[in-house]
């Protein structure tokens, strides 16, 4: 890279890189982008298929918490895409039963009294006994979660004496949408954190989904922010290992052999390949980076169905602790650019995108019989509407790690964006900020690396 501008070279091209990316070809910094599949986007990236249908990585729902993906969607115009939900959250049962945790337009604590006492399936016994083991939680606020992350969520529970059929009907799906692993493997600080959040901030577990492919609505318009600023983008460009000199990074091996180098390196990989592309002797360097071994991505894996008819009509979010099928959503009604089956209009009928978790065990199963447990589910919690519907259409997409698992005690390890190597920085949902794994915290932590490289450059005080 010539020119007088410092250059900073990203590493991956998912929501995190392509955030970092903007906001620093929008403060003059030389960058170039590295990416190593064909498309960008990551574990939101979206695709056509053969027959012209959009394939996503996964149903990505945008809670109303993540102010600064917001703030990026109004800077590069796409905020308008984002179709908010009614406030509530709805769990679809086996046999046609289902619950809706219902908001009001109240103030905090206030929003949540229909939740409590008009739920439809737990019993005030039930819900009193859950709001007093989150007594804690009201008093401490967000400073209780962190207390709590060497217990599993079914740990803590079990302490606290709440019901069976809570963990069962109402946390297990919260936890499998969350982070794809049951309460039994989650640490408790995240499932804490989110009823905090969701407790502390009315907006916040309000849904929206796009009207569209987050690649027409979020990765395109970013990468075309920051080409107009001079930023470079190469795909089909898979790094290899950044390399050390002992006390810097000189440069970033490419698989193809070539050297890339820059002022700055930007990781903003997923937590396994960043690992594997660390050299022995970075790794031995210092804890902070030997700690990241302890990261770990979860598999997951993604189902669109389509029906030829409509067996849900709910233009929301739903979670179903029965099956295979902890979250999903009928996209036909969600996300109107999604009517479409083989490119003709689909109205009146459903295209199901599900999350398919735990995948553990159903990795290596054929898309057949993926696609056959889906089915199962969706006609245990549809006995009436699914009866004789037929199936289009299916695609299964396997991602074999997808967000890092946040097991108990594993907080610690979560890389700050500064590195202890002067020249690097991390960028990726794995990092530490607010958000965890997520849409959110991909856009937070680039902000954060981003503003760490600004500041290394004196661009930025504090
Ligand atoms: C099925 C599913 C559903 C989800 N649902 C939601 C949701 O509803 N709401 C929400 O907020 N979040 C959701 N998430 C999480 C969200 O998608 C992620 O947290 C976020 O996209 C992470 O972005 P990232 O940029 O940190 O990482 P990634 O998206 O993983 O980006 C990393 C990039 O690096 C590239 N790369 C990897 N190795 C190399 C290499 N060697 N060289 C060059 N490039 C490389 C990858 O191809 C990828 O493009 C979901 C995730 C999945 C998988």
């Amino acid at each position: 890279m010539s020119s007088d501008k410092k250059s900073v070279l990203i590493l991956g091209g998912g929501l995190a890189g392509l955030t970092a990316a903007k906001r620093l070809t929008d403060r003059g910094l030389q960058v170039r982008v590295v990416e190593k599949r064909d498309i960008y986007g990551g574990k939101v990236s979206s695709w056509k298929d053969a027959e012209g249908d959009w394939i996503e990585s996964g149903t990505h729902c945008f809670f109303g918490a993540y102010g600064v993906l917001y703030d990026l969607m109004k800077e590069i115009g796409t905020y308008h895409s984002v179709r908010w939900k009614e406030h509530q959250l709805a769990y679809t049962l086996s046999g046609g039963e289902r619950f809706t945790f219902s908001t009001w337009d109240m103030p905090s604590p206030l929003h949540l009294i229909p939740a409590i006492i008009r739920n439809g399936y737990f019993t005030f016994g039930e819900m009193a006994a859950f709001s007093k083991s989150l007594i804690p939680l009201a008093l401490q606020k967000n400073l209780y979660p962190p207390t709590q992350d060497h217990l599993t969520f079914a740990e803590w529970a079990e302490e606290k004496k709440f019901g069976k059929r809570l963990m069962d009907k109402m946390f297990r799906p919260m936890a499998l949408a969350l982070k794809f692993i049951p309460p039994e493997e989650i640490s408790a600080k995240i499932i804490l954190d989110v009823t905090e959040t969701f407790y502390r901030i009315p907006d916040s577990s309000c849904m929206g989904f796009l009207k569209g492919a987050p690649d027409e609505y979020l990765h395109q318009p970013l990468i075309r922010a920051s080409a107009s600023r001079g930023a470079q983008f190469r795909n089909v460009t898979a790094v290899d290992e950044l390399l050390f000199d002992g006390r810097e990074i000189k440069g970033v091996q490419l698989r193809n052999g070539e050297i890339l180098t820059a002022d700055y390196y930007l990781s903003a990989l997923p937590i396994h390949n960043l690992v594997n592309a660390l050299p022995v002797s970075l790794k031995t360097k210092d804890l902070f980076f030997a700690g990241l071994d302890n990261l770990e991505g979860v598999p997951v894996i993604s189902v669109q169905i389509w029906y030829d008819r409509e067996i849900a009509s709910d233009d929301n979010v739903l979670f179903s602790p029965d099956g295979v099928i902890p979250v999903y959503a009928n996209l036909a009604r969600t996300t109107p650019e999604y009517r479409t089956l083989r490119g003709e209009p689909f109205e009146g009928k459903t295209r199901f995108e599900f999350c398919v978790a735990p995948a553990r065990d159903l990795m290596g199963l054929t898309k057949e019989e993926i696609v056959r447990q889906v089915d199962l589910s969706v006609r245990n919690c549809y006995p009436v509407s699914s009866q004789g519907a037929s199936i289009l259409k299916s695609s299964v997409v396997k991602i074999p790690r997808s967000v890092y698992a946040p097991l108990p005690n594993m907080e610690r390890f979560r890389p700050t964006q500064a590195t202890p190597v002067r020249n690097l920085f991390l960028a990726g949902g794995f990092t530490q900020q607010l958000y965890y794994d997520s849409m959110g915290g991909a856009v937070m932590s680039a902000n954060l690396a981003s503003e760490g490289i600004l500041r290394a450059e004196g661009l930025l005080e504090g």
